[in-house]
């Protein structure tokens, strides 16, 4: 349970407009559980700002009282970041940004969108889409996720091939900084050399810099045809040669290469009600692949037709449907989108976001596996993501029949670290798009590059001195 506001906490809270202020504990507690349900925190106070005058107020608030300041957009973080510690020693602070949601602008011409940092993922999306146009950055999560938590953990998802990561699509950023200071880059220009990119450090800081307030977005224009499909493969290295004949024939078309395994898909079928298997015999690996194109006459479905048929002569593929609609399309979507989902109500298990160079993806995995069943036999590994990008989710489910949170709680941070040494060794990162948090700290600090963790603590003490924005998150 929440702890109750006293002392300074009350003094801090008192400071500011009270209908931002909940000190309820029964309305503070959804915020201060974490989406996999694996970690709650504790909080003195849940403030809620309308404005960036109000985000302003309550950092200079803090900054008085001593007190850390928590972050939340969405809580859809997989890292722990979202939510603060268990123990803390001194007054702790949760702040929701889903009150500042407005899409303040939508500029077709100029292909930019501003929205405040509480603007969740699927209503910009909305926005971008009725004025012709698209953001292009989409993820399971789309539904709750805000711009706010997309940029502070440079979310990826499933057009990062394409468009990057937010880091790529963030043109402009207001922010608090922790010392009160409004950082004011809030515009669309495509070009400004005046100096140090101030706002790429807040973007993927993970709120340990400041509170972001709003985002200018790089928007594209919308695809006018699209062409989806779901191929059955036998092993990694004939899914990307695959991709690789995809992007000969169709080049930058390519928006979306996804993996989901045979486990994965069996676990959304048991899940998802109404799922149905794409394919008449199941394949080991299945690919989901998307084509956009924004000319409304390339002959996308042909393409993609074409380029099956090719890679089936060449025993690169085992099976392919490709859809016939837009519902289609969106039902072999749903299979893919929903294997977190799946995942998490299988049991626990421990999440992994590796990336390594994509040549390097088949040798990679298979040395993990042989280094995971050498160490813990039975263990399982589940491996789905961004096959595009070299990003897989390399979780790992305890052994069939195990106590899972028993294994978990024993082998887990072992088991961690021999995936992440396996990861170093083939010079990948141990976090490609859901940030560090509080779940991979340790292992930055165990493995980082010492001269980058060297900057970014020194960055870090010159911006944050007190440490009141979400200490104990990223950089331990
Ligand atoms: P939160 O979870 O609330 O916060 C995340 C971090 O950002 C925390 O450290 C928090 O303190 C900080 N933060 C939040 N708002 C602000 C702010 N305004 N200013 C400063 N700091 C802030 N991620 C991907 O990258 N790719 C995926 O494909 C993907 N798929 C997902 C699928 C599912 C089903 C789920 C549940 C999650 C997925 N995620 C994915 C992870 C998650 O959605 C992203 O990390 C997302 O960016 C978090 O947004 P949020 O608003 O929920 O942020």
């Amino acid at each position: 349970m929440p702890a109750a506001a006293q002392g300074p906490a009350k003094a801090l809270l008192k400071a500011l407009p009270p209908d931002i202020v909940a000190t309820d504990p029964t309305e503070i507690a959804p915020h201060l559980l974490d989406w996999r349900g694996q970690k709650r925190g504790v909080a003195d106070g849940l403030v809620r700002p309308r404005t960036t005058a109000e985000v302003v107020a309550l950092v200079k608030a803090a900054r008085a009282h001593g007190a850390a300041l928590v972050p939340q957009g969405g809580n859809t973080g997989l890292v722990g970041g979202s939510v603060p510690e268990a123990v803390s020693t001194r007054p702790t602070i949760l702040v929701s940004m889903q009150r500042m949601a407005r899409i303040r602008l939508v500029d077709s011409a100029g292909l930019a969108l501003v929205a405040e940092a509480g603007a969740i993922l699927a209503h910009v999306h909305e926005a971008a889409r009725a004025a012709g146009t698209m953001f292009p950055l989409s993820l399971g999560a789309k539904g709750s996720a805000t711009i706010g938590g997309l940029v502070s953990t440079n979310a990826g998802g499933t057009q990062v091939l394409r468009h990057g990561t937010m880091r790529n699509l963030v043109l402009g950023l207001e922010a608090v900084l922790p010392d009160g200071t409004i950082l004011n880059q809030l515009t669309a220009l495509r070009k400004d050399t005046a100096g140090y990119d101030i706002k790429q450090l807040l973007i993927g800081a993970e709120g340990t810099l400041g509170i972001v307030t709003a985002a200018a977005l790089r928007l594209v224009p919308a695809p006018a045809v699209s062409a989806v499909a779901w191929v059955g493969v036998c092993d990694l290295a004939a899914a990307l040669a695959l991709l690789a004949r995809l992007r000969q024939l169709v080049g930058e078309r390519v928006e979306s290469f996804e993996l989901v395994p045979d486990d994965g898909l069996a676990l959304v079928l048991a899940h998802l009600p109404g799922a149905r298997a794409p394919l008449a015999h199941p394949a080991p690996l299945n690919c989901l692949i998307e084509l956009t194109d924004a000319d409304a006459g390339a002959p996308l479905a042909d393409r993609l037709a074409a380029v099956l048929a090719d890679a089936l002569q060449a025993g690169e593929l085992l099976d392919a449907t490709v859809a016939g609609s837009v519902a289609q399309a969106e039902a072999l979507w749903a299979l893919r989108e929903n294997l977190p989902i799946a995942e998490k109500a299988d049991g626990p298990s421990l999440k992994n976001d590796v990336a390594v160079a994509v040549a390097d993806v088949p040798a990679f995995d298979a040395a993990a596996r042989a280094a995971l069943a050498r160490a813990f036999p039975g263990a399982r590994p589940l491996v789905f993501g961004h096959l595009g990008d070299g990003n897989l989710h390399w979780n790992i489910r305890p052994p069939q029949g195990a106590d899972s949170a028993a294994w978990l709680a024993t082998h887990g941070a072992a088991a961690r670290r021999l995936l992440h040494d396996t990861v170093v060794a083939f010079g990948g990162t141990i976090s490609a798009e859901h940030g560090i948090g509080t779940t991979k700290a340790s292992e930055l600090a165990r493995l980082g590059d010492p001269g980058r963790l060297l900057a970014m603590r020194a960055i870090k003490a010159a911006l944050d001195p007190q440490n009141i924005m979400n200490p104990g998150k990223l950089l331990v």
